[in-house]
């Protein structure tokens, strides 16, 4: 078999792993993308169970924007000439807590609507939520300088126009709620995007909220029309047409290294692919223990980070519509609690009753499933060894009792009745998420961002982290964090530096 050779290799074609791909190929870049799947997107993809085609994955995107105003991904797409058809979600979210304290709030997107509704909801609230959007602004700017000015950002001008952004930056999101002093009501209000990220607020790092909720509230939801599969095949396309190679169903065992730096790598079938640089969509953790020779500093940075919440999410055909059952809103928070660490803390064990998020698809997208009928999905986190217990023989019943538990609470704590319209049922629990993707011990969110130990400093310390020369790292489990958004921006961003280092060896 003849050896091949390509400048840079993308391990695995994930959100982050496309991305960068279409970015190296973009560039000129000889690019070629490894997907030991046999179609592209990892999360981001479809499945079909009878009359029904589901979203196993997204619930909303942030960061796209509409034309004439996009956000960070938008511009992305913009740039690479991305077509993909675009549904925007009306309301952020109606957040139910059903449990020792009671809540029923239906917040907008708007920055200015969201401050009104809280405002009507907790009287008093309006001058320090305003303060909070005002300093998320500053947050989202400050990184935005931070990313123009290629990690070499002026001092003077961080301490000058971001001088609020640099102090909180190692903080925790319920530190600066109170110092900003926002009433306990409109920080429960305030906090449900938590789940969002997975760790609860006394922990979870400011920077990385703020931005999440600024992105949300101020620039709006989407999805599109044709499930995120959609996106993943639009990507394809740029790629290939920039000139990209793709290999599907074809597993990268090991990285080649010589004298420190890439060589290339080396897929399950014995094949060799030289090149000077990769990008890996795949986990440190997996790439780091698996395909290359680990070293302590590795092995120093990995344990050093908590593997982010394990997805598991029931998905529902229904033979009823959304109208019939009564459910007129897209996204539903229905919390047990507003004690974000209890509930963080409820992750590590199956008993109980979990926190949900809801997506009732058909609410924005009509045309999703055929006439007379609806799709729902309902998404909990599980961390720890929650299903450390479970063997083979019992795994069937463990995810169903799950997805029964679940459903018959949000029918009870919404008033409304599912079970007698289910006409399809699938469930993805941590093992599913594991085996599709390769997803590290099943955790969809990435390593957990903490105060101190998230973007900023992940941003700041790129080149620092590259143990191998021509190595770098894109996706969920890369430096900005979890999410659609924020693993597309971060194989953008893989793409240049891969393109600035591919210049540097050159000249
Ligand atoms: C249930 C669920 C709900 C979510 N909801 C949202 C949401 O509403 N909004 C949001 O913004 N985010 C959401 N997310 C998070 C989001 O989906 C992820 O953060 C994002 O998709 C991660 O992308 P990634 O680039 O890390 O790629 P992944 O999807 O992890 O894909 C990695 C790819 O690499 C391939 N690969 C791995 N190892 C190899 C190898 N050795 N050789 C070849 N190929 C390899 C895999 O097969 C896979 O295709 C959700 C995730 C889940 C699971």
């Amino acid at each position: 078999m003849k050896d091949l050779s390509y400048d840079v290799v993308v391990i695995g074609a994930g959100n982050g792993g496309l991305a960068a791909a279409a970015t190296t190929a973009q560039k000129g870049l000889k690019t070629l993308l490894v997907e030991q799947h046999n179609l592209p997107g990892g999360f981001a993809s479809s499945f079909v169970r009878g009359r029904f085609e589901f979203e196993p994955s997204l619930h909303e995107m942030c960061d796209v924007g509409v034309q004439g105003c996009l956000g960070g991904a938008g511009e992305f797409f913009e740039s690479i000439g991305l077509k993909v058809e675009w549904l925007r979600i009306a309301d952020a979210y109606r957040m139910v807590v059903d449990g020792e304290s009671k809540l029923d709030v239906t917040m907008p997107f708007g920055t200015q609507a969201y401050i009104d509704k809280m405002e009507e909801y907790v009287p008093g609230s309006r001058e320090s939520v305003t303060n909070f959007f005002e300093l998320s602004q500053e947050v989202v700017d400050g990184i935005g300088y931070i990313g123009k000015s290629k990690g070499n950002p002026d001092k003077q001008v961080l301490m000058s126009k971001y001088a609020n952004f640099l102090k909180t930056a190692s903080y925790t999101l319920d530190q600066v709620e109170k110092a900003l002093k926002i009433p306990d009501k409109a920080c429960e209000i305030l906090n449900a995007y938590w789940c969002y990220i997975g760790t609860e607020t006394s922990r979870v790092n400011f920077t990385i909220f703020a931005a999440m909720m600024l992105k949300f509230i101020a620039g709006g939801a989407v999805i599109p029309k044709n499930r995120s599969h959609e996106i993943s095949l639009a990507f394809e396309s740029r790629i290939r047409e920039f000139g990209g190679d793709i290999m599907y169903s074809t597993k990268v065992d090991k990285i080649l290294v010589e004298d420190g730096a890439v060589a290339g790598v080396l897929t399950t079938g014995g094949r060799k692919i030289k090149a000077k640089h990769v990008i890996s969509n795949a986990a440190k953790h997996i790439v780091y223990s698996q395909m290359l020779e680990q070293t302590s500093e590795m092995s120093k940075e990995c344990n050093s980070r908590r593997i982010g919440g394990k997805g598991y999410v029931a998905y529902f055909g229904l033979n009823k519509t959304m109208e019939e059952i009564g459910l007129t809103d897209y996204s539903y928070f229905i919390y047990p609690s507003t004690d974000t660490k209890k509930m963080y803390d409820s992750f590590a064990s199956r008993d109980g009753d979990p926190l949900q998020a809801v997506v009732c698809l058909n609410n924005v997208n009509p045309g999703c499933s055929p006439e007379g009928t609806s799709m729902l999905t309902i998404t909990t986190i599980y961390t720890d060894d929650a299903w450390d217990d479970v063997e083979e023989k019992n795994y069937v019943k463990a995810k169903n009792d799950i997805a029964r538990k679940m459903i018959a609470r949000f029918e009870s704590v919404m008033g409304v009745s599912i079970a007698d319209a289910i006409e399809e049922f699938e469930v993805a629990s941590p093992e599913t998420f594991a085996r599709y993707t390769g997803a590290y011990d099943g955790g969809i969110y990435g390593y957990e961002p903490e105060a101190l130990d998230s973007i900023m400093p992940r941003l700041m310390m790129l080149d620092d982290d590259m143990h191998v020369k021509g190595l770098r790292f894109c996706g969920g489990f890369a430096f900005r964090c979890h999410g659609y958004a924020s693993s597309y921006m971060s194989g953008n961003t893989a793409g240049l530096l891969t393109y600035r280092d591919s210049t540097e060896v050159k000249s």
